[in-house]
This record gives structure tokens, C-alpha cells and sequence, in this order.
């Protein structure tokens, strides 16, 4: 830039010098015309390489960059850097873009970017097969106008997005696509789509197998169980001698008879597609019934205490829900020496509806909280069996609370107690 203005400065200085000359050896009306002759040349010459610019610059085209005079020709050459160093990042872009457009498209799942506003704005060539999107008919459309289902919709809004979310009958009546949608930091999200449609055929042969034993056992067993108790009651049938084996026999065919019908349940809610019913449920009463169940279990060992807002309802399958919420209730008693304190409460926090059952029980060691929803995982084994545990309750609690897009979050501290909150959407809470 210095340069160019040195260059202007120059062709100034030496018409201004060349003038003043002339005035000096000739007369003032010659230099004058001199000077207006230069001043004229030099704007002209300036038009003349205006005009030629805009010209190039309305198809720029690197093999035809004018060449310019003087300063010009400097204003052309800087020109022409800029433009390749340009063309160079355009091309290391695209190529970049190209690459980037070739992996996505690589990958097995169906990726596709969402707008602020839920519409689409790219996806790749496996999300257009497992979601019958188009990119090029489809970009720029809301995705609930394409993907039309009612458990999707209620997905994507309801923003609770820590689980995947299975999708059936996208393609055909078999299919099941996992979809995962990921918030973005610029308000974006990205849609994974997953076809599971194999897995979950191996699943439903493995839940079936499971249900299967589980009922064909529970009719033996009752027969089994009803012949101990028969006997066990009647007078002089068993010798006292072996009388306290029948005692055990007993308790092991009541555990076993536990055992297959949690199973049983826990087959039932996973094999279940359907939403569960949107019923309103009273939560005033259900507390009230959670009460007293709790207090029934407890026989007077603890201090059980209720606080509800009676201002808000929950909208879901009342069953389950009681059988859920039951169980983190009945796991509090369980886990509560005599003598301990539970608190069973109903809430709104931040517009979510917040269940939780608090104990100051044995508690339970950070490392096993994040298990503790597998089925079967228990702390203390021993415990669990003496309390009548089968280690699938909060399996189920689990299972219920996401088909009712609710989440458990578990707070404990060995030795001090524990907190287990059923944190439900706002979709699910009801204002009275
Ligand atoms: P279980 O039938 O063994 O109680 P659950 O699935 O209900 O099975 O619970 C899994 C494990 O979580 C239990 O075995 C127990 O170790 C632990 N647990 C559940 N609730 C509590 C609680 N309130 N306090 C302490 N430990 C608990």
C-alpha cells in the first residue's frame, strides 16, 4: 500500500515540478495547461483501470487477470495473490468437505444434522435409506413432517436425550432403527439412526426364552410350593425332626415363586412396544397408598413420613408406575436398619416432576450406583435374600420409568443413606 501511494505521490510531485518549470520558462498558461494535460491523463488512465477491474471482477477468472500500468500494475499483482491464495483454501476446503462427505457416508449408521428449528439441513446416503429421507427434496423440511411418528415426535421435543430411542416400521412392519439424537453446541442436533432390527430379534428370541421357563415353571412350583405348605400344616405328617428342612423348603420355593414372576414382569415391560397409557393419575392418593403400603412392610420399625405438592398430577400407566415407584419405596424399608427414617416425596423442580425416596440406610459405595439398575447386580447378595430381594426391582423401575421417558437418578453414601428420584418430563406433569 505504501508503495502505491509512493507511486501516486510521485507521478504528483514530478507534474507539479515539471509545471512549475514550464512557469518559470515559459508563462503560467502554459503550465497551467501542462499540469490540467498531466491531471487529466492520470485520472483517465485511473478510470481506464477501474473499469477494466470491474470487469474482471464480475467473472474473476485467475487466467485473465489484467496486467495493469504503474500503480495499477502493483493493485493487479496483489490482486492476483489474493485470488490464488483464495482459489488454494477454496480447493483445501472442498477437498477437505469431499473427504469428510465420503467418511460420514462410510459409516453404517445414518447421521443427519438438524437445524435450531428441528428441520434438515444434510444427512448422509444411509440416514436417506433408513429414514426414506431425500436430501435433495428433503433438506431444509421440518423432520416430524417426514418421520411421522408419534414416539418420535415426543422424543425430539421432549429434550431428554440420554438414552437412544427405538424406532419400528420405519422401512417395513420387521425394521427397528435406534435413534439418538445429540444437542449440538451451536443449537444444533445430530440424529444417529442405528439399524437394530437383527439384535432385536435375537433379543425378543432371548426375552421369549425367558418368559417361556419362566411360566412353564410357575405351574410345578406352585404345585411343589402347595404340597410343602400342605404338609408343613398337617398335624404329625412330618417328623419334628426334619420339620425345620420343610421350613427352608418353603422359603426357597416362596424366593423361586418371587423370582419368576419378576421375571415374568420384567419380559412383559420390555417385549411391550406399546406407550403406556397417558392416564392421570392422582398423585395426592398414590402417595397416600405408597404410605400405607410402606408402613404395612415396615410394621412400625421406621419413621415413614409423605410430602406431596398437591398441585401437580402425572400422566401415565398408573400400574406400573405404582409398581415402580412401590419398589424404590419397599427397597428404602429393606435397606433401613430398625430405627431409620424414610421420606417419600412428590415435587416440581425446574418443570420436571421429581418422585424420591429418601433413607438414611446402609447406603451404597459410588463404584456400584451406575450398576445397580443390571439385572441381578446386587451389593450384598446376602442381604438381598434375607430382605427378599430378587435383584431385578430396580430393573424394572428402570424399564417402566423410560417407557414413561422418566429417568431414575441415584445419590448414596455409605453408611449414611441413599436418595432414589424418578425425574419425569414436563410433558408428564398435569397442573390441577
Ligand atoms: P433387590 O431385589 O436385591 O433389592 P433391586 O434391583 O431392587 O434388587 O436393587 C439392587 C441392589 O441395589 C440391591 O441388591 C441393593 O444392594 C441396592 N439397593 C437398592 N435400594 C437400596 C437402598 N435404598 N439402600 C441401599 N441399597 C439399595
Amino acid at each position: 500500500m505504501i508503495d502505491l501511494r509512493w507511486k501516486s505521490a510521485l507521478f504528483i510531485c514530478a507534474l507539479s515540478i515539471v509545471s512549475i518549470f514550464l512557469w518559470l520558462i515559459t508563462s503560467l498558461t502554459t503550465a497551467l495547461i501542462v499540469f490540467s494535460v498531466g491531471l487529466l491523463f492520470y485520472v483517465v488512465n485511473h478510470i481506464f483501470w477501474i473499469h477494466q477491474l470491474n470487469r474482471w471482477l464480475k467473472s474473476p477468472d485467475l487466467s485473465q487477470v489484467p496486467e495493469g500500468t504503474g500503480l495499477w500494475e502493483d493493485v493487479y499483482s496483489s490482486l492476483l495473490k489474493y485470488e490464488r491464495s483464495n482459489t488454494l483454501k477454496q480447493t483445501e476446503l472442498n477437498s477437505a468437505l469431499e473427504r469428510f462427505q465420503i467418511v460420514a457416508n462410510a459409516i453404517p449408521d445414518g447421521l443427519v444434522i438438524l437445524s435450531a428449528a428441528n428441520t434438515i439441513e444434510w444427512c448422509t446416503s444411509h440416514a436417506e435409506y433408513q429414514l426414506g429421507l431425500s436430501l435433495k427434496t428433503d433438506i431444509n423440511l421440518p423432520i416430524v413432517n417426514l418421520l411421522r411418528n408419534s414416539h418420535f415426535i415426543a422424543y425430539l421435543y421432549n429434550e431428554v436425550y440420554d438414552e437412544p430411542f427405538k424406532l419400528k416400521d420405519v422401512k417395513n412392519a420387521e425394521s427397528t432403527l435406534e435413534i439418538w439424537l445429540i444437542p449440538l453446541a451451536t443449537k444444533q442436533k445430530l440424529l444417529i439412526s442405528r439399524d437394530v432390527t437383527q439384535i432385536e430379534k435375537v433379543d425378543a428370541m432371548r426375552r421369549d426364552f425367558i418368559a417361556n421357563v419362566s411360566h412353564e415353571l410357575r405351574t410345578p412350583l406352585t404345585v411343589v410350593g402347595g404340597f410343602i405348605e400342605t404338609l408343613s400344616d398337617m398335624e404329625g405328617a412330618i417328623p419334628d425332626s426334619i420339620r425345620s428342612y420343610f421350613g427352608m423348603m418353603q422359603d426357597q420355593t416362596t424366593r423361586m415363586r418371587r423370582l419368576i414372576e419378576d421375571l415374568l414382569t420384567l419380559s412383559h415391560i420390555e417385549s411391550n412396544t406399546q406407550a403406556p397409557d397417558d392416564n392421570p393419575i392422582n398423585m395426592s392418593m398414590l402417595m397416600n397408598m405408597l404410605l400405607n403400603d410402606a408402613n404395612a412392610l415396615s410394621q412400625g420399625k421406621h419413621r415413614i413420613s409423605v410430602q406431596t405438592n398437591p398441585h401437580f398430577d402425572l400422566s401415565g400407566a398408573v400400574d406400573e408406575l405404582q409398581s415402580a415407584l412401590g419398589n424404590l419405596v419397599s427397597n428404602a424399608i429393606r435397606y433401613t436398619p430398625e430405627g431409620g427414617e424414610i421420606k417419600i416425596n412428590w415435587q416440581l423442580r425446574d418443570d420436571q416432576g421429581i418422585f424420591s425416596v429418601t433413607d438414611n440406610g446402609i447406603g451404597i459405595d459410588q463404584q456400584h450406583i451406575h450398576r445397580l439398575t443390571e439385572r441381578f447386580y446386587r451389593v450384598d447378595r446376602s442381604r438381598s435374600r434375607e430382605t427378599g430381594g430378587t435383584g431385578l426391582g430396580l430393573s424394572i423401575v428402570k424399564h417402566i420409568l423410560t417407557r414413561h421417558q422418566a429417568r431414575l437418578e441415584i445419590t448414596s453414601e455409605l453408611g449414611t443413606g441413599s436418595t432414589f428420584s424418578a425425574v419425569f418430563p414436563k410433558a408428564r406433569i398435569i397442573q390441577k
